[in-house]
Protein backbone atom coordinates (compact mmCIF):
# COMPACT_ATOMS: atom_id res chain seq x y z
CA UNK A 1 0.00 0.00 0.00
CA UNK A 2 1.14 3.25 -0.61
CA UNK A 3 2.08 5.15 2.26
CA UNK A 4 0.89 8.29 2.68
CA UNK A 5 2.68 11.66 4.78
CA UNK A 6 1.75 14.78 6.00
CA UNK A 7 3.48 17.82 7.96
CA UNK A 8 2.37 20.94 9.83
CA UNK A 9 0.92 21.78 13.09
CA UNK A 10 -0.07 19.60 15.86
CA UNK A 11 -2.28 21.48 18.69
CA UNK A 12 -4.67 20.87 21.43
CA UNK A 13 -7.89 22.42 20.95
CA UNK A 14 -10.56 24.14 23.41
CA UNK A 15 -13.97 24.42 22.40
CA UNK A 16 -16.66 27.02 23.51
CA UNK A 17 -19.42 24.91 24.98
CA UNK A 18 -22.11 27.40 23.85
CA UNK A 19 -22.99 28.69 20.48
CA UNK A 20 -22.27 32.72 20.51
CA UNK A 21 -19.91 32.19 23.65
CA UNK A 22 -17.33 35.18 23.30
CA UNK A 23 -13.46 34.75 23.85
CA UNK A 24 -13.86 38.50 25.46
CA UNK A 25 -15.18 37.57 28.42
CA UNK A 26 -14.55 34.17 30.65
CA UNK A 27 -17.06 31.26 29.69
CA UNK A 28 -17.05 27.66 30.42
CA UNK A 29 -14.40 25.63 28.03
CA UNK A 30 -14.18 22.03 26.61
CA UNK A 31 -10.78 20.48 26.31
CA UNK A 32 -7.96 19.84 25.57
CA UNK A 33 -8.81 17.96 22.69
CA UNK A 34 -5.99 16.59 20.51
CA UNK A 35 -6.39 18.84 17.19
CA UNK A 36 -4.30 20.60 14.45
CA UNK A 37 -5.60 19.74 10.50
CA UNK A 38 -2.84 17.80 9.74
CA UNK A 39 -3.40 15.42 12.67
CA UNK A 40 -6.67 15.08 12.60
CA UNK A 41 -6.14 14.59 8.45
CA UNK A 42 -3.28 11.63 9.44
CA UNK A 43 -5.30 10.02 12.50
CA UNK A 44 -7.94 9.39 10.12
CA UNK A 45 -5.84 7.35 7.10
CA UNK A 46 -4.18 5.95 9.97
CA UNK A 47 -7.36 4.40 11.32
CA UNK A 48 -8.45 3.12 8.02
CA UNK A 49 -5.47 1.06 8.41
CA UNK A 50 -3.66 3.08 5.71
CA UNK A 51 0.53 3.19 6.44
CA UNK A 52 1.00 6.59 7.29
CA UNK A 53 3.12 9.27 8.97
CA UNK A 54 3.71 12.81 10.05
CA UNK A 55 6.68 15.52 10.12
CA UNK A 56 5.67 17.51 12.90
CA UNK A 57 6.55 19.47 16.24
CA UNK A 58 5.04 19.57 19.79
CA UNK A 59 6.25 20.83 23.05
CA UNK A 60 7.87 18.53 25.92
CA UNK A 61 4.30 18.63 28.14
CA UNK A 62 0.87 17.26 28.55
CA UNK A 63 -0.65 18.88 25.91
CA UNK A 64 2.16 17.19 23.70
CA UNK A 65 1.80 13.84 25.53
CA UNK A 66 -1.94 13.79 24.50
CA UNK A 67 -1.22 14.27 21.11
CA UNK A 68 1.73 11.77 20.77
CA UNK A 69 -0.16 9.19 22.36
CA UNK A 70 -3.56 9.47 20.94
CA UNK A 71 -1.51 10.09 17.13
CA UNK A 72 0.62 6.86 17.94
CA UNK A 73 -2.25 4.74 19.09
CA UNK A 74 -4.15 5.57 15.72
CA UNK A 75 -1.22 3.75 14.03
CA UNK A 76 0.52 7.04 12.93
CA UNK A 77 4.41 6.68 12.23
CA UNK A 78 5.73 9.26 14.64
CA UNK A 79 9.60 9.00 14.22
CA UNK A 80 9.41 12.35 12.16
CA UNK A 81 7.64 13.79 15.53
CA UNK A 82 9.88 16.02 17.48
CA UNK A 83 10.03 16.97 20.88
CA UNK A 84 10.30 20.83 21.15
CA UNK A 85 12.94 21.86 24.22
CA UNK A 86 11.54 25.24 24.59
CA UNK A 87 7.98 26.01 22.88
CA UNK A 88 4.50 24.64 24.23
CA UNK A 89 2.55 22.78 22.08
CA UNK A 90 0.04 24.80 19.68
CA UNK A 91 -3.13 25.63 21.05
CA UNK A 92 -6.32 26.75 18.83
CA UNK A 93 -9.47 28.28 20.75
CA UNK A 94 -12.56 27.97 19.08
CA UNK A 95 -16.22 29.54 19.07
CA UNK A 96 -19.31 29.17 17.30
CA UNK A 97 -21.92 31.65 16.07
CA UNK A 98 -25.30 30.72 15.11
CA UNK A 99 -24.62 31.07 11.45
CA UNK A 100 -22.67 27.73 11.57
CA UNK A 101 -19.22 30.37 11.01
CA UNK A 102 -16.08 29.61 13.41
CA UNK A 103 -13.68 31.91 14.88
CA UNK A 104 -10.41 30.88 16.28
CA UNK A 105 -7.37 32.44 18.44
CA UNK A 106 -4.38 30.26 17.13
CA UNK A 107 -1.11 30.06 19.17
CA UNK A 108 1.37 27.97 15.99
CA UNK A 109 3.42 30.07 14.84
CA UNK A 110 5.39 31.13 18.27
CA UNK A 111 4.82 27.28 19.51
CA UNK A 112 6.78 24.02 18.87
CA UNK A 113 5.01 23.75 15.45
CA UNK A 114 7.05 27.17 14.67
CA UNK A 115 9.85 24.40 14.86
CA UNK A 116 9.27 22.01 12.53
CA UNK A 117 12.02 20.99 9.95
CA UNK A 118 13.33 18.33 8.15
CA UNK A 119 15.68 16.04 10.23
CA UNK A 120 17.31 12.59 9.42
CA UNK A 121 13.77 11.44 10.65
CA UNK A 122 12.06 13.18 8.19
CA UNK A 123 13.75 12.69 5.27
CA UNK A 124 13.51 8.41 6.25
CA UNK A 125 10.19 9.21 6.52
CA UNK A 126 9.59 11.00 3.20
CA UNK A 127 11.95 8.60 1.21
CA UNK A 128 9.71 5.93 2.09
CA UNK A 129 6.33 7.28 1.03
CA UNK A 130 4.47 7.75 -2.01
CA UNK A 131 1.90 9.97 -1.10
CA UNK A 132 2.45 13.48 0.01
CA UNK A 133 -0.62 15.99 1.88
CA UNK A 134 -0.51 19.33 2.75
CA UNK A 135 -3.18 21.88 4.06
CA UNK A 136 -3.19 25.70 3.55
CA UNK A 137 -3.74 26.04 6.98
CA UNK A 138 -0.02 24.57 7.54
CA UNK A 139 1.60 27.36 5.14
CA UNK A 140 1.88 29.37 8.31
CA UNK A 141 5.35 30.78 8.05
CA UNK A 142 8.49 30.80 5.50
CA UNK A 143 10.43 28.09 7.72
CA UNK A 144 6.79 25.87 7.09
CA UNK A 145 6.30 26.94 3.39
CA UNK A 146 10.31 25.72 2.65
CA UNK A 147 9.38 22.27 4.25
CA UNK A 148 6.24 21.76 2.77
CA UNK A 149 8.66 22.27 -0.73
CA UNK A 150 11.03 19.84 0.27
CA UNK A 151 8.36 17.26 1.41
CA UNK A 152 6.96 17.66 -2.23
CA UNK A 153 10.00 17.88 -4.03
CA UNK A 154 11.24 14.90 -2.51
CA UNK A 155 8.13 12.66 -2.59
CA UNK A 156 7.78 14.01 -6.30
CA UNK A 157 11.25 13.03 -7.39
CA UNK A 158 10.41 9.56 -6.98
CA UNK A 159 7.15 9.14 -8.52
CA UNK A 160 4.74 10.18 -6.14
CA UNK A 161 1.56 12.13 -5.72
CA UNK A 162 0.40 15.92 -3.80
CA UNK A 163 -3.15 16.48 -2.44
CA UNK A 164 -3.88 20.04 -1.44
CA UNK A 165 -6.59 20.89 1.19
CA UNK A 166 -6.50 24.85 0.95
CA UNK A 167 -8.62 24.62 4.28
CA UNK A 168 -8.17 28.33 4.61
CA UNK A 169 -8.59 29.66 7.79
CA UNK A 170 -9.15 33.79 7.76
CA UNK A 171 -6.88 34.05 10.91
CA UNK A 172 -3.42 33.10 8.86
CA UNK A 173 -5.11 33.99 5.49
CA UNK A 174 -2.44 36.92 5.57
CA UNK A 175 0.90 35.25 6.83
CA UNK A 176 4.03 36.33 4.89
CA UNK A 177 4.69 34.41 1.41
CA UNK A 178 1.36 32.52 1.59
CA UNK A 179 -0.18 33.43 -1.45
CA UNK A 180 2.79 32.70 -3.27
CA UNK A 181 3.11 29.52 -1.66
CA UNK A 182 -0.45 28.62 -2.55
CA UNK A 183 0.19 29.08 -5.83
CA UNK A 184 3.34 26.80 -6.14
CA UNK A 185 1.64 24.35 -4.15
CA UNK A 186 -1.43 24.48 -6.19
CA UNK A 187 1.09 24.11 -9.56
CA UNK A 188 1.85 20.67 -8.12
CA UNK A 189 -1.24 19.51 -7.03
CA UNK A 190 -2.44 16.17 -8.58
CA UNK A 191 -5.78 16.01 -6.34
CA UNK A 192 -7.05 19.56 -5.14
CA UNK A 193 -9.56 19.10 -2.08
CA UNK A 194 -11.12 22.23 -1.80
CA UNK A 195 -14.05 23.29 0.25
CA UNK A 196 -17.17 25.63 -1.25
CA UNK A 197 -15.75 28.59 -2.38
CA UNK A 198 -12.19 27.47 -2.05
CA UNK A 199 -12.77 25.74 -5.54
CA UNK A 200 -12.43 29.30 -7.18
CA UNK A 201 -9.00 30.26 -5.34
CA UNK A 202 -7.35 29.23 -7.98
CA UNK A 203 -9.43 30.40 -10.90
CA UNK A 204 -10.46 33.26 -12.99
CA UNK A 205 -13.87 32.31 -13.67
CA UNK A 206 -17.01 32.24 -10.94
CA UNK A 207 -19.13 28.87 -12.16
CA UNK A 208 -18.37 25.78 -10.93
CA UNK A 209 -18.08 23.98 -14.43
CA UNK A 210 -15.77 26.72 -15.65
CA UNK A 211 -13.51 26.94 -12.51
CA UNK A 212 -12.98 22.94 -12.90
CA UNK A 213 -12.19 23.18 -15.89
CA UNK A 214 -9.30 26.12 -16.02
CA UNK A 215 -8.23 23.63 -12.42
CA UNK A 216 -7.93 20.35 -14.41
CA UNK A 217 -6.46 22.43 -17.90
CA UNK A 218 -3.60 23.56 -15.08
CA UNK A 219 -2.47 19.80 -14.89
CA UNK A 220 -4.54 18.64 -11.93
CA UNK A 221 -5.61 15.31 -12.09
CA UNK A 222 -8.86 15.14 -9.85
CA UNK A 223 -10.74 17.57 -8.26
CA UNK A 224 -13.05 17.03 -5.14
CA UNK A 225 -15.17 19.87 -4.09
CA UNK A 226 -16.22 19.45 -0.54
CA UNK A 227 -20.32 21.20 0.01
CA UNK A 228 -20.73 19.99 3.82
CA UNK A 229 -24.24 19.25 4.21
CA UNK A 230 -24.68 19.16 0.74
CA UNK A 231 -22.06 16.07 0.00
CA UNK A 232 -19.16 16.16 -2.31
CA UNK A 233 -18.40 16.34 -5.92
CA UNK A 234 -15.50 14.71 -8.49
CA UNK A 235 -14.05 16.16 -11.25
CA UNK A 236 -11.16 14.21 -13.52
CA UNK A 237 -11.23 15.00 -17.40
CA UNK A 238 -13.04 12.31 -18.12
CA UNK A 239 -15.83 12.02 -15.87
CA UNK A 240 -17.88 13.94 -12.69
CA UNK A 241 -19.92 12.04 -10.53
CA UNK A 242 -21.65 13.97 -7.50
CA UNK A 243 -22.57 11.87 -4.36
CA UNK A 244 -25.33 13.07 -1.33
CA UNK A 245 -23.98 13.86 2.13
CA UNK A 246 -25.90 11.43 4.70
CA UNK A 247 -28.36 12.36 7.20
CA UNK A 248 -26.78 13.28 10.29
CA UNK A 249 -26.90 14.82 13.48
CA UNK A 250 -24.50 18.03 13.37
CA UNK A 251 -23.09 18.16 16.76
CA UNK A 252 -19.61 19.81 16.26
CA UNK A 253 -18.57 20.55 11.90
CA UNK A 254 -14.98 21.15 13.05
CA UNK A 255 -12.71 18.09 11.58
CA UNK A 256 -14.89 17.04 8.97
CA UNK A 257 -13.23 17.97 5.97
CA UNK A 258 -9.88 16.91 7.43
CA UNK A 259 -11.65 13.31 8.10
CA UNK A 260 -13.27 13.44 4.70
CA UNK A 261 -10.06 14.30 2.64
CA UNK A 262 -8.16 11.13 4.31
CA UNK A 263 -10.30 8.87 3.55
CA UNK A 264 -11.07 9.94 -0.30
CA UNK A 265 -7.22 10.08 -0.78
CA UNK A 266 -7.02 7.19 1.08
CA UNK A 267 -9.55 5.28 -1.43
CA UNK A 268 -7.63 7.08 -4.63
CA UNK A 269 -4.30 5.87 -3.86
CA UNK A 270 -6.02 2.38 -3.72
CA UNK A 271 -7.43 2.59 -7.04
CA UNK A 272 -11.33 2.96 -5.80
CA UNK A 273 -13.53 4.00 -8.43
CA UNK A 274 -14.51 8.07 -7.43
CA UNK A 275 -18.13 6.92 -6.68
CA UNK A 276 -17.04 4.65 -3.98
CA UNK A 277 -14.03 6.75 -2.91
CA UNK A 278 -16.91 9.29 -2.99
CA UNK A 279 -19.39 7.99 -0.85
CA UNK A 280 -16.89 6.60 1.39
CA UNK A 281 -15.40 10.19 1.89
CA UNK A 282 -18.87 11.43 3.02
CA UNK A 283 -19.52 8.29 5.83
CA UNK A 284 -16.30 9.43 7.29
CA UNK A 285 -16.98 13.21 6.93
CA UNK A 286 -20.68 12.67 7.82
CA UNK A 287 -19.39 10.31 11.36
CA UNK A 288 -16.81 13.05 12.34
CA UNK A 289 -19.63 15.87 12.96
CA UNK A 290 -21.67 13.09 15.06
CA UNK A 291 -19.21 13.53 17.51
CA UNK A 292 -17.98 16.36 19.88
CA UNK A 293 -14.10 17.27 19.36
CA UNK A 294 -12.24 17.65 15.91
CA UNK A 295 -10.55 13.95 16.19
CA UNK A 296 -13.01 12.52 18.26
CA UNK A 297 -15.24 11.32 15.27
CA UNK A 298 -12.46 9.99 12.89
CA UNK A 299 -13.72 6.33 11.97
CA UNK A 300 -11.94 2.62 11.38
CA UNK A 301 -12.87 1.43 8.08
CA UNK A 302 -14.62 -1.74 9.97
CA UNK A 303 -16.94 1.40 11.98
CA UNK A 304 -17.62 3.05 8.42
CA UNK A 305 -18.61 -0.45 6.40
CA UNK A 306 -21.05 -1.00 9.48
CA UNK A 307 -22.78 2.03 9.80
CA UNK A 308 -22.98 2.39 5.47
CA UNK A 309 -25.36 -0.78 5.86
CA UNK A 310 -28.15 1.60 7.28
CA UNK A 311 -27.04 5.23 6.63
CA UNK A 312 -29.49 7.10 4.48
CA UNK A 313 -28.71 9.92 2.35
CA UNK A 314 -30.33 13.09 2.44
CA UNK A 315 -33.65 12.56 1.26
CA UNK A 316 -33.78 16.46 -1.02
CA UNK A 317 -30.05 14.85 -2.76
CA UNK A 318 -32.71 12.67 -4.48
CA UNK A 319 -35.65 14.87 -5.76
P1 LIG B 1 -13.49 21.62 7.91
O1 LIG B 1 -14.35 22.47 8.74
O2 LIG B 1 -13.03 20.39 8.60
O3 LIG B 1 -12.38 22.37 7.22
P2 LIG B 1 -14.52 21.41 5.22
O4 LIG B 1 -15.20 22.72 4.98
O5 LIG B 1 -13.18 21.21 4.63
O6 LIG B 1 -14.49 21.10 6.76
P3 LIG B 1 -17.04 20.06 4.75
O7 LIG B 1 -17.54 20.27 3.37
O8 LIG B 1 -17.65 20.83 5.84
O9 LIG B 1 -15.45 20.22 4.71
O10 LIG B 1 -17.20 18.52 5.15
C1 LIG B 1 -16.57 17.49 4.39
C2 LIG B 1 -17.56 16.40 4.07
O11 LIG B 1 -18.11 15.85 5.29
C3 LIG B 1 -18.76 16.86 3.24
O12 LIG B 1 -18.45 16.85 1.87
C4 LIG B 1 -19.81 15.82 3.65
O13 LIG B 1 -19.63 14.62 2.92
C5 LIG B 1 -19.49 15.56 5.13
N1 LIG B 1 -20.28 16.45 5.99
C6 LIG B 1 -19.91 17.61 6.55
N2 LIG B 1 -20.91 18.18 7.24
C7 LIG B 1 -21.97 17.34 7.14
C8 LIG B 1 -23.32 17.34 7.63
N3 LIG B 1 -23.79 18.33 8.40
N4 LIG B 1 -24.13 16.30 7.30
C9 LIG B 1 -23.67 15.27 6.54
N5 LIG B 1 -22.41 15.23 6.04
C10 LIG B 1 -21.57 16.23 6.32
MG1 LIG C 1 -11.46 22.23 5.42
Amino acid sequence: MKKIVTVGEIVVEIMATETDQTFLQPGLWAGPFPSGAPAIFISQVARLGHPCGMISCVGADDFGCLNLERLQRDGVDVSAITISGDRPTGSAFVRYAQDGSRAFVFNIPHSASGQIGINAAAEALLAGADHFHVMGSTLFSKQMIDVVKIGIATIKKHGGTVSFDPNIRKEILDAPGMHAAMDFIFSQTDLFLPSGPELFLFAKSSDELAAVDEILGRGVAAVVVKKGSNGSVYYDRRASVAMPAFVVDEVDPTGAGDCFGAAFVTEWLRGANPAEALRFANAAGARAVMRNGPMEGASSRAEIDAWLVSAKVKPEALA
